[in-house]
């Protein structure tokens, strides 16, 4: 599958908020977004003082892009978890995060066994989890309630592993995860509500941009 390998920090300025893209850089005080919070681009810096009222379609499509690359996910793909989210029972925008945050990269990230969405793509791309057993190397495979994610036997011993155990419990992992920092598995304990995303979108502009 095709992705985005552009500058990602040029993304966050773009959409305005801090989308954690780069891993520890993001936290620890080199964030180009803190120094430079316009969008990018020659007229950046003129647009973020320009006080035009943006129309509700520009809110709505910011959003979604927002979330788009929060995750990760490209345009096609979007698209197809929302048809997936307004197909299921409940509010489509909760259903679509529920649908994003229940990825195999996003939880391996989630985990703490990354340090970002993409490094946990990449991590999961070269066969490093199983789940359930099973070596899964799809970024995008749905995890299940109840469901195992572990490190391979055989990629525990490798250095990255064995540095990522240290740092387990840094990075707070969400209440509908269950981890087991010495066998490095995680398990899905719950689907996540909404409050425990902490996804800074707002779902419903989403679902009105794809309603239109
Ligand atoms: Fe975004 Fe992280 Fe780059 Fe900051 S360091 S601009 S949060 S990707």
């Amino acid at each position: 599958m095709a992705r985005y390998l552009g500058p990602v920090c040029k993304l966050c300025r773009r959409e305005g908020v801090k989308l954690y893209l780069k891993g520890e850089k993001c936290y620890a005080g080199k964030c180009p977004f803190e120094r430079r919070s316009y969008p990018p681009g020659q007229h950046g810096k003129e647009k973020s003082f320009r006080r035009r009222k943006a129309s509700n379609y520009t809110l709505q499509l910011r959003e979604k892009q927002k979330a788009r690359r929060f995750y990760g996910v490209l345009e096609r793909q979007f698209r197809r978890y929302f048809r997936e989210a307004e197909r299921r029972t409940g509010l489509t925008g909760e259903n679509l995060l529920i649908l994003l945050e229940t990825r195999l990269d996003n939880v391996v990230y989630r985990l703490g066994l990354a340090d970002s969405r993409n490094q946990a793509r990449q991590l999961v791309q070269h066969g490093h989890f199983t789940v359930n057993g099973r070596k899964t190397n799809i970024p995008s495979f749905a995890v299940r309630v109840g469901d195992v994610i572990a490190v391979r036997p055989e990629s525990r011993r490798a250095q990255y592993f064995k540095i990522r155990k240290d740092l387990l419990g840094k990075r707070s992992v969400p209440s509908w995860l269950g981890l087991d920092e010495e066998s490095l598995a995680g398990r899905i304990l719950a689907l996540p509500d909404r409050q425990e995303i902490d996804v800074p979108v707002q779902e419903q502009l989403i679902v009105e941009f794809y309603s239109r």
